[in-house]
């Protein structure tokens, strides 16, 4: 197995070198020799859930190739959709972080070592590199379709098609934007099928390691029950909206699918969102409606909207300071849920 496999363990080709190794997931987890990736992929996901990244390489090439599907069998078996999103950008920006380097040795040694990550590979590998072409100094043409599929994961005014000079079906973009997309496009192949369907020889061999992932959830709040949503710590906008559910008000389209979208996406269950407006029965019942048409607790659905378009549906009201940091409201809570851990850790 090679290194680039274990540092990429999302490629095709890496998947094809595991298949080729006939590698049994549901025997090796259940052998000695199997630890150390169960380990490895249990570090990948706790990793995950403290910040941005999948951790440290094992030494051990294989290893650390092998971890990259026990993991997703391990968030597929905890099956929380603030974990699944977590384990998931984690990834893509641990691959992105390790791209990077790549690229910055490539250029120090003036070679492209077979261990190495490329644009050109990575292209390639998401059947992207027709779609994308250099037309030199860091600049990029993108066709419109990939442009626009990757591009509405992310963030930010400029992603917009309007504030770009699209031309014969393509949109320019610059090599660091190139790699956001790049970012996207892992992040939505690592998400891809999850939570898997794991037969039960799997799961049985992987329950402790299940185990200490959820008591790691719960040591961090970030459990998804609706005893661990916070709503104090909820961003400004969404709280507006559960005031106005509160108040008996009624809320318009815009403003009903922000709010079931942000509570779903916290993987709360629609009757749980309805409770959290109890006392608003015909809010509740409304939101409730909502959101078990917009998601499941298998599937979350629909993201809910960044921060520009909330300020484009006018729901983007009494900013903060923190607001004035991120470009969605789900990464407003995740910071405040953050703050809210690192304050009861200093105070323990
Ligand atoms: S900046 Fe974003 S998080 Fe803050 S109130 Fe506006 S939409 Fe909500």
């Amino acid at each position: 197995m090679k290194r680039l496999h274990a540092r990429y363990p999302f490629l095709d080709a890496a998947r094809e070198a595991v298949e080729l190794a006939e590698v049994d997931l549901a025997e090796l987890v259940l052998r000695d020799d199997g630890a150390a990736a169960v380990d490895r992929a249990v570090e990948r996901v706790d990793a995950a859930l403290s910040g941005e990244s999948v951790g440290a390489p094992h030494r051990r090439p294989r290893v650390e190739l092998l971890s990259y599907p026990i993991a997703r069998v391990l968030v597929s078996l905890v099956d929380e959709p603030v974990l699944l999103r977590k384990y998931a950008h984690a990834e893509a920006s641990t691959a992105r972080e390790r791209f990077e380097a790549d690229a910055d040795d490539d250029a120090e040694l003036k070679s492209t070592s077979g261990s190495r990550m490329t644009i050109d590979r990575l292209l390639a590998d998401f059947d992207l590199a027709g779609d994308v072409r250099s037309t030199g100094d860091d600049q990029y043409r993108v066709a419109v379709g990939p442009y626009l599929r990757l591009s509405g994961q992310l963030d930010g005014a400029e992603w917009r098609l309007a504030t770009r000079a699209l031309g014969d079906g393509e949109v320019p973009v610059e090599e660091a934007e190139l790699r956001d997309l790049l970012e996207a496009a892992i992040r939505e192949r690592v998400a891809d099928g999850l939570p898997l369907p794991v037969p039960d020889p799997i799961a049985e061999g992987l329950s402790d390691a299940v185990e200490r992932i959820e008591e790691s959830l719960a040591d961090r709040q970030l459990s998804t029950d609706f005893d661990a949503v916070v709503p104090s710590l909820f961003p400004p906008c969404i709280r507006a909206l559960l005031e106005q559910v509160d108040d008996g008000e009624s809320i318009d389209e815009p403003g009903r699918f922000a709010l079931t979208s942000f509570l779903t996406s916290l993987g709360m269950a629609p009757d749980a969102a309805a409770d959290l407006v109890a006392g608003a029965t015909v809010g509740g019942e409304s939101i409730r409606y909502q959101a078990a048409h917009l998601g499941d607790e298998d599937d979350p659905g629909y993201a809910p909207p960044s921060c520009n378009s909330m300020v484009a549906y006018g729901l983007c009201v009494d900013k903060d300071e923190l607001c004035e940091s991120v470009e969605h409201p789900i990464t407003y809570y995740d910071r405040r849920l953050d703050d809210a851990d690192t304050a009861t850790a200093e105070s323990e």
